[in-house]
C-alpha cells in the first residue's frame, strides 16, 4: 500500500494525464453507442404525424377507476342566462362609455323574489317619442317594461328596439300588421306571427318567448285557431300572454290621471291585486306616457319592482311553460 501510495505522489503529471485519457476513451464509447442507437437523430420537423393525438400503443394503459373524470361544466341558470344577455345588450346598444357604467345599468336588473312585482306591457309600438318617452322613464327610474311590437314598426325604430334591450325591457311578439290570428289560415298565422320573431332576431339576435294576440282574440278552446295557435308556440318555445288589468288608456274619455289612478290601484274592479299583475298600457298615446312618469316613483315608492312578463312569470308559482296562455300570474 504505503508503495503505490508513493509512486503516485511522485509522478501526479503522469496519473492526471493517464486519468484523462481514460476518461476520453470512455466518452469517446458512449458517444459511438449512443449513435448507434439513434438518439442523436435530428429532430423531425413538425407534421400532422407529430402532432397527432398519441395512439394506444404510446398511451400509458391506465384503468377507467383511475383517470381523472371531467368536472362537468354546470349548465347556466334561467337567472344566469338572463343576466348574461342583458349584460350583452347594455354593452352592445347602452351608449356605456366605460366598464363602471356597464356595471351600474347591471345593478339596476338585480331581483328581489320575495318583494312584489309588476310587470307593465306596452302593445302596437314601436312610435317615435311616445316610446322615447317611456323608455327614457324606465330609464330614469331603473325599471323595465314588456312591448309587445308589431313587425311593420321594426324598420322604422331599430333605434328604440336597440334601446329597449339595453335597458333589460323585453320584446314581446304582436303580430306584423296587427291581425286578428282568428281571421288567418295556419299557414297565415305561422307567417304574420313568426316574420316578427324572425325580424327581431336576424337584426339583434334577440329571441321572442311571449305572444299576445291582437283584440285579445285566439278562438275558444278546442276551436281550429287556438290549436293551431297553441301548436306554434310550442314549436318557438313561446306563450301566449293576456293582461290582468287594463288602464284603458285606448279610451278617448280616459285622462292620463285616469290612467295613473287605474295603474296604481292596489285592486281592480275585480278585486284583483297589483301584486303579480301584468298591465295593459299602449305606446301611442302622449297621455299614458305621461301616466307611466307618474306611476312607476309611486309604485317604486311602496316596495313594488317592475319587471318584464317573463321575469314575472318565472318568479310566479306557475312558472314559464310554452304553449300555455296566461291572464294571470299571481
Ligand atoms: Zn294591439
Amino acid at each position: 500500500m504505503s508503495k503505490r501510495k508513493k509512486r503516485r505522489i511522485k509522478n501526479p503529471l503522469r496519473f492526471a494525464v493517464g486519468v484523462a485519457l481514460i476518461v476520453l476513451i470512455v466518452l469517446l464509447l458512449a458517444f459511438l453507442i449512443a449513435a448507434v442507437s439513434g438518439c442523436f437523430r435530428s429532430a423531425p420537423a413538425p407534421s400532422s404525424e407529430a402532432t397527432a393525438a398519441p395512439t394506444a400503443a404510446s398511451t400509458p394503459v391506465q384503468t377507467p377507476s383511475l383517470m381523472p373524470s371531467p368536472s362537468p361544466t354546470p349548465e347556466p341558470s334561467w337567472e344566469e342566462r338572463r343576466l348574461i344577455e342583458i349584460e350583452h345588450y347594455v354593452r352592445a346598444y347602452g351608449n356605456c362609455p366605460d366598464e363602471a357604467a356597464v356595471e351600474a345599468r347591471m345593478a339596476t336588473m338585480a331581483i328581489d323574489p320575495d318583494s312584489k312585482m309588476v310587470a307593465f306591457t306596452f302593445d302596437d309600438g314601436p312610435r317615435d317619442r311616445i316610446t322615447d318617452y317611456v323608455l327614457d322613464v324606465c330609464e330614469q327610474y331603473g325599471v323595465r317594461a314588456t312591448f309587445f311590437i308589431n313587425g311593420e314598426n321594426i324598420d322604422a325604430h331599430e333605434e328604440q328596439l336597440m334601446r329597449m334591450l339595453s335597458l333589460g325591457c323585453e320584446i314581446g311578439n304582436h303580430t306584423w300588421e296587427h291581425t286578428n290570428v282568428e281571421e288567418l289560415s295556419a299557414e297565415e298565422m305561422r307567417r304574420e306571427i313568426g316574420s316578427v320573431n324572425e325580424a327581431v332576431f336576424n337584426r339583434f339576435g334577440y329571441t321572442i318567448h311571449l305572444f299576445r294576440p291582437p283584440y285579445i282574440k285566439y278562438g275558444g278552446k278546442g276551436s281550429e285557431t287556438r290549436n293551431t295557435l297553441i301548436a306554434l308556440m310550442n314549436e318557438w318555445d313561446m306563450a301566449v300572454v293576456n293582461h290582468t288589468r287594463s288602464t284603458h288608456d285606448t279610451y278617448d274619455s280616459y285622462t292620463a290621471e285616469k290612467i295613473y289612478r287605474r295603474g296604481v290601484a292596489e285592486t281592480d274592479e275585480s278585486n284583483k291585486p297589483l301584486s303579480g299583475a301584468i298591465v295593459l298600457c299602449h305606446d301611442k298615446a302622449k297621455k299614458t306616457a305621461e301616466a307611466f312618469g307618474k306611476i312607476v316613483p309611486e309604485l317604486l315608492s311602496r316596495g313594488y319592482q317592475l319587471v318584464t312578463v317573463s321575469e314575472l312569470l318565472h318568479y310566479s308559482d306557475d312558472g314559464f311553460h310554452a304553449g300555455w296562455i296566461y291572464s294571470s300570474a299571481n
